[in-house]
C-alpha cells in the first residue's frame, strides 16, 4: 500500500511499504477514506518530537470503512464507516475506567520511554514517534487499529468531511472550551486560529461563551474566526502590548478563560519569543512558550488557561508566580477523544456546526510532501489539509 513516511526533519516521502494485518483479536483493518494533517504532525515534521524512525508512517486523524476485523471485535464489522480517535485506549484500565482515555495504561508498549521522561506514560497514539507506542499511522491506503472494540464510532450517511474531524481537533477544541468551565458571561481568548483554535473557538460559543476573541497573525485564519459574525480578533503583530489590549477590551479585568491553541511552536518577536528560538534551535529547551506565558499572563485574577496546544518537555521563563498570585486554574493535556466523538456527532446530526469549514485543501496521498511544507508555512492561505487516497 501507499503511506505517508517520516525520513527526517521536513523529509516527508511517499513509499509503497506493506499492508498492515491484524495482530491481537481486538484490532481492526481500516481502509483510509480520508485523513488529514494536524498542526501536532509540524511538530514531527519540524523535527522537535525525538524517537521518530525512518520510514515511521505518520498521521493520526483518519476515517475509513472496515476490512477486516479480530475475533474479539464484536462490535464491528467488514463494510462499517468508521472515524478512529488518534489516542488508543484499552477500555479496560484504571484510567479508561476514569474516561482518561488518552493516558491509557495499556496501548503504549514503549510505555518504558516516556516514564524516564515524564514519570509515567499516556497511552499510545497513531502515528506519533516511538515514545508513544510506534503504531503506524493513517495517512495511509489501510491501518491498523488496535483496541478497535473501544475506539471508533460508526457514522451513517454522512459526508467525510463533515465527521473526519472527530477523531482529533473537534474534540481537542471542544475540551480545551469545556475545559474552561465557561459561565455566562464569561470572555474567552483563544491564542491561535489554526484548526485547534478555530474549533475552541466554536466550541466557547457552543458552551455559552459571552465573547470570544481569536488572537494570531494570519488573516486568512482570522477572517475564517470572524466569519460567524461574533468572534472578535487581535492581529499580534499589529498591536503594541496584546496584554494591553485584551485588557482594555475586557474593562481592565483580562479574560476570564484563556485558551493556548498554539503550543510548542509559537512565534514571537519579543525578548523572551527570541530567547526561546535560539534554545530550542541549540537543542537546550524543547518548546518554545511565547504564547502560553501571554496567556498565563493575561488572563483575569481566578480565571482559567486551558492548554491543547502541545508541550513536550521543560519550558523556561514560565510567569509561574502570576499564576499563583492570582490563583489561576490551568487546565492540559491530549484529548480524552473518546468522551467527545457521540456527543459532537450528534451536534454534527443536529446542524450545531459543519466541522468541514476550516478545510481549504482537498488533495491525494501522493501530494503530502507539498501539502506538509505548505501547512507547516502557512503557505497558500492553507489551514487544513484533508487527503484521500490515490484515485
Ligand atoms: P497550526 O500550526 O495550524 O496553528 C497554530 C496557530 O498558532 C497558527 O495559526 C499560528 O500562526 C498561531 N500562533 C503562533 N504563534 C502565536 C502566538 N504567539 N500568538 C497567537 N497565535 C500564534 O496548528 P493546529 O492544528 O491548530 O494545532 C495547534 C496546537 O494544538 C499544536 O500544538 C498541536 O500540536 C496541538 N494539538 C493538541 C491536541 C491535544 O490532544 N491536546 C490535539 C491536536 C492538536
Ligand atoms: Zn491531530
Amino acid at each position: 500500500m501507499k503511506a505517508v513516511c517520516w525520513y527526517g526533519a521536513h523529509d516527508v516521502r511517499v513509499e509503497d511499504v506493506p499492508d498492515p494485518k491484524i495482530l491481537n483479536p481486538h484490532d481492526a483493518i481500516v481502509k483510509v477514506t480520508l485523513t488529514a494533517i494536524c498542526g501536532s504532525d509540524l511538530h514531527l515534521y519540524d523535527g522537535y518530537i525525538p524517537t521518530m524512525m525512518k520510514g515511521d508512517i505518520l498521521g493520526h486523524e483518519f476515517m475509513g470503512e472496515v476490512v477486516e476485523v479480530g475475533n474479539a471485535v464484536t462490535n464491528l464489522k467488514t463494510g462499517d464507516r468508521v472515524i478512529v480517535p488518534f489516542a488508543i485506549a484499552c477500555g479496560r484500565c484504571f484510567f479508561c475506567e476514569q474516561k482518561q482515555w488518552s493516558l491509557c495504561d495499556n496501548t503504549n508498549p514503549n510505555a518504558w520511554m516516556l516514564d524516564a521522561l515524564y514519570g509515567f506514560s499516556g497511552g499510545g497514539l497513531f502515528g506519533y514517534s516511538h515514545l508513544y507506542g510506534g503504531y503506524p499511522g493513517g495517512q495511509a491506503e489501510y491501518v491498523r487499529v488496535p483496541f478497535a472494540d473501544v475506539g471508533p464510532l460508526k457514522i451513517n450517511g454522512i459526508p467525510d468531511e463533515k465527521v473526519l474531524f472527530l477523531t482529533d481537533i473537534f474534540p481537542t477544541g471542544y475540551m480545551a472550551a469545556e475545559n474552561c468551565n465557561i459561565k455566562s458571561g464569561d470572555t474567552v481568548a483563544v491564542w491561535g486560529a489554526g484548526p485547534v483554535g478555530q474549533f475552541a473557538a466554536k466550541s466557547a460559543w457552543l458552551l455559552g461563551a459571552a465573547r470570544v476573541i481569536v488572537i494570531d497573525r494570519f488573516r486568512e485564519r482570522l477572517r475564517l474566526a470572524r466569519e460567524d459574525g461574533r468572534t472578535e480578533t487581535i492581529h499580534y503583530e499589529e498591536v503594541d502590548s496584546l496584554f494591553d489590549v485584551l485588557k482594555e477590551m475586557t474593562g481592565g479585568r483580562g479574560p476570564d478563560c484563556c485558551i493556548d491553541a498554539v503550543g510548542m511552536e509559537a512565534h514571537g518577536h519579543t525578548i523572551d519569543a527570541i530567547y526561546d528560538r535560539i534554545k530550542q534551535a541549540v537543542r537546550l529547551e524543547m518548546d518554545r512558550a511565547h504564547a502560553l506565558r501571554q496567556a498565563l499572563h493575561a488572563c483575569r485574577k481566578g480565571g482559567t488557561v486551558s492548554i491543547p496546544g502541545v508541550y513536550g518537555g521543560f519550558i523556561d521563563k514560565v510567569p509561574f508566580g502570576s499564576a499563583f498570585a492570582k490563583g489561576l486554574t490551568l487546565r492540559m493535556g491530549q484529548t480524552h477523544v473518546q468522551n467527545y466523538t457521540r456527543p459532537l456527532l450528534e451536534r454534527i446530526e443536529r446542524g450545531d456546526i459543519d466541522p468541514s469549514f476550516v478545510i481549504t485543501h482537498r488533495v491525494t496521498l501522493d501530494d503530502a510532501p507539498e501539502m506538509y511544507k505548505t501547512f507547516r508555512d502557512k503557505g497558500d492561505e492553507c489551514i487544513k489539509v484533508v487527503m484521500r487516497p490515490n484515485a
